[in-house]
This record gives C-alpha cells, sequence and structure tokens, in this order.
C-alpha cells in the first residue's frame, strides 16, 4: 500500500472520512459527517448496507479485504468504526496510512469478553464475579467461585444476549459449553440487578474528555429496550459512573466516542461491558443533546474540539425490533401523531424478531410524562 501523509488536523469539512461497518451505527455516523459537510465512504460486506446507504462511496467488500482497506487508506484523511468485531489487524493496517481511531488495542480488548473482565479486574474496576473458560475441566472450580445461578457467555462475537446461556447446574454449564463449540468463555455469576446504567463519552487525542448524561437502561431478552435519561439514580451514583467511564477512558488512552455500562447492584456499580463505539443507549442524545454522539464521534475522528453534551430535555428512547412487523404493524401513524416524537428508522429491508429496525425518542420537560407515553407507544405500535 502507498503512503500519503498523515492530515494534519483539525481535519476539516470536504474531507473524506471512512468507517468499517455499514449497519445503524455506520449510518448514523455517516448521515452525521455528511450533515457537517464531509464525504463518507462506508466498508462493510453487506450490499443493503444501512450506512451504505447514505454513504458517498460503499466499499463492499471484507473487513480483511487488502484490495478495500488499501482504497479506503487512500481515500480518507481519518477512519473509525462502527462495532467492535472489526479485526485489530485491519486497524492497524489503516493506520499506516491514515488517522484511525479508535486505536487497535483498545478494540482488541473490549471485543473479547476474557480479555476485557481481566484488564478491568486488573485495573481494579469492579465487576460482577467472573471466571475464565478456556476448557470444560475449568468449569467445575469456576461455578464454585461465581456461585449459582450463573451465566455462560462466550468470548468473542457474542450480542443482544446471544451466545449467553444461564447456568444452574455443572450439567448445564458443559451443555452450554459444548453447545457453544468448546469456544472460550466467562462465566459470570448473575447478580441481582436495581438497575442498569450506561455512560456514553468522547475523549480526544489532547486527553480531552466529554461525557453525555447518564442513561437508565431496561433490556428485554438480553436486548436493549428502552433507555430513560436522566437515569433514576442518586447524584452521587451517577457521578461515580461517570468518574469510572473516565477513568476506563483513560486508562485505555482512549480517541474517539466509547460506552461503558453498569449494573447497580446493592447500591454500588459493576462494569458490564466496554463499547468501543457510539452507543445504542446513547440514541438519545440525537434528539435531546446539544451534540449528538454521532457528531461527537466526528468531531473526535476529525480532531475538533468536542461538541456540548449538555441534555435539552429529559427523554426516553424505545427501540424497534424486527417483532413489530409481525401482526400488522407497525403503526406508524399512531406514533407520528405525537409532536415531541422523534423517529429514526434504518432502512433495513428485512424485518427479523429480534433485529434493531429504528428507535423513537419521546421528549417531555416531565420525565415520567415521557416515559409513560414511551411505554403507550410501545404497546401502540
Ligand atoms: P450482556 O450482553 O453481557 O451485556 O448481557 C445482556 C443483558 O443480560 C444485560 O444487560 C443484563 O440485563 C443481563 N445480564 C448480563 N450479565 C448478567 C449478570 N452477570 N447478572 C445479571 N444479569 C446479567
Amino acid at each position: 500500500m502507498s503512503s500519503k501523509p498523515l492530515p494534519t488536523l483539525p481535519i476539516l469539512p470536504g474531507a473524506t472520512l471512512g468507517i468499517l461497518g455499514g449497519g445503524q451505527l455506520g449510518r448514523m455516523f455517516t448521515i452525521a459527517a455528511r450533515t457537517m459537510g464531509y464525504k463518507v465512504m462506508v466498508l462493510d460486506p453487506d450490499f443493503a448496507s444501512p450506512a451504505g446507504q447514505m454513504a458517498d462511496v460503499h466499499l463492499q467488500a471484507d473487513y480483511t479485504d487488502h484490495g478495500a482497506l488499501k482504497q479506503l487508506g487512500a481515500a480518507c484523511a481519518a477512519v473509525t468504526t462502527e462495532f467492535e468485531n472489526v479485526p485489530a489487524a485491519s486497524l492497524i493496517e489503516l493506520s499506516n496510512h491514515c488517522r484511525v481511531s479508535p486505536g487497535a488495542a483498545a478494540v482488541a480488548i473490549a471485543q473479547d469478553r476474557s480479555h476485557e473482565k481481566s484488564w478491568l479486574r486488573e485495573q481494579g474496576f469492579a465487576t460482577a464475579p467472573f471466571a475464565l473458560i478456556d476448557g470444560e475441566a475449568d468449569l467445575e472450580a469456576a461455578l464454585a467461585a461465581t456461585g449459582t445461578p450463573a451465566l455462560l457467555k462466550v468470548s468473542r462475537f457474542g450480542y443482544d444476549g446471544k451466545g449467553q446461556a444461564r447456568i444452574g447446574t455443572l450439567n448445564d454449564a458443559r451443555a452450554a459449553f459444548r453447545e457453544f463449540g468448546g469456544q472460550p468463555c466467562v462465566l459470570e455469576g448473575f447478580v441481582k440487578l436495581e438497575r442498569e446504567v450506561s455512560v456514553v463519552l468522547a475523549r480526544s487525542d489532547a486527553s480531552e474528555c466529554a461525557l453525555f448524561p447518564v442513561a437508565e437502561n431496561r433490556h428485554e431478552n438480553g436486548i436493549l429496550d428502552v433507555s430513560i435519561v436522566p437515569a433514576r439514580v442518586p447524584d452521587s451514583l451517577a457521578q461515580q459512573a461517570r468518574d469510572m467511564a473516565r477513568a476506563i477512558a483513560d486508562k485505555l488512552g482512549y480517541v474517539g466516542v466509547m460506552a461503558v455500562e453498569f449494573f447497580v447492584v446493592g447500591g454500588q456499580l459493576m462494569v458490564n461491558e466496554i463499547a468501543p463505539r457510539p452507543h445504542n443507549s446513547g440514541h438519545y442524545t440525537l434528539d435531546a443533546c446539544v451534540t449528538d454522539q454521532f457528531e461527537q464521534q466526528v468531531r473526535a475522528l476529525a480532531g475538533l474540539p468536542l461538541g456540548d453534551t449538555r441534555l435539552l430535555s429529559p427523554v426516553a428512547m424505545v427501540n424497534i425490533l424486527g417483532d413489530r412487523w409481525h401482526n400488522g404493524g407497525p403503526h406508524w401513524d399512531a406514533l407520528l401523531a405525537h409532536d415531541n416524537i422523534k423517529l429514526h428508522l434504518y432502512g433495513k429491508e428485512a424485518a427479523r424478531p429480534g433485529r434493531k429496525m429504528g428507535h423513537f425518542n419521546v421528549l417531555d420537560a416531565d420525565l415520567e410524562t415521557a416515559l409513560k407515553l414511551a411505554e403507550q407507544m410501545r404497546h401502540a405500535l
């Protein structure tokens, strides 16, 4: 691959930005970047990629395709990613030719659950009790350490509750481990969740950090269902979550947008996961904050000053899954009849159960009123 000089920062509108991955997160990045006057090139193997539809150029190729990476690196001043499973080697390859954020090292930690959990423990961040499973022989001691019930989670490529099994006995654990093909896993003690919260933040090259307000998240079947902002937790706990998220970003030397998901157990925070990208629980920022998480991703990538993360209104975000396309829905008319609901659809053709098709944000000066309407629309849709 021929090298070109790395761009001087900040990279200004008119330049081309690239993104690895063309799902909904890539799509919203692309929209933000184009709104600001950048050109966007998306690399994604799927011809119907949601981001590809919005981009100036869609390179339809695999993330390890050297030719495509060369083209991307040559055309773009900077490249980012929208998902953690992009091969770290591809980020390294690209970084020889253009600016890349986040860096391969941080993505490598977040894309492997065993790695991530071990790193968090080494760095002194509280997590649910866990043990690493490399082979079936590890299960018995691991279960003794975590107690039951527990969850067995594959280390790589699990998402939205996929690649997870609930474990009550050693036999369950053995069966689940075999079902996952004997791949490395993490066994986690099942903790009694009072709430789940998350923090989305951006960190710049200059170690400047801008944190979005803490979101309270409700999951259904392991998939995010509703985010409520501001989170209904004591101020001190919200501040602790923000401090921990910032400390994690600092320790990773992170540049870009990332999210940290937490469990609240016995009034204390435990880190669940780090996402090296914008996050579903940050979609509320699209309508409720001065700067949204995707503009922030553009700003961090381009080396611009980070935007103001101030919350302009309480908000409830509801995910719209493919399940809604059954039984005659979705009823967009019911949703769009409300002047304080903002709809976002991702341009996906096939509405499979559990597939994230879009989301909507309900804004109201009173959080409980917003949440009530969100619940009502969740059912009416
Ligand atoms: P994950 O993919 O690991 O984020 O898990 C998806 C969801 O499952 C979480 O957001 C929680 O609602 C639930 N969950 C995951 N791990 C645990 C645990 N150790 N204890 C209790 N609930 C959990």
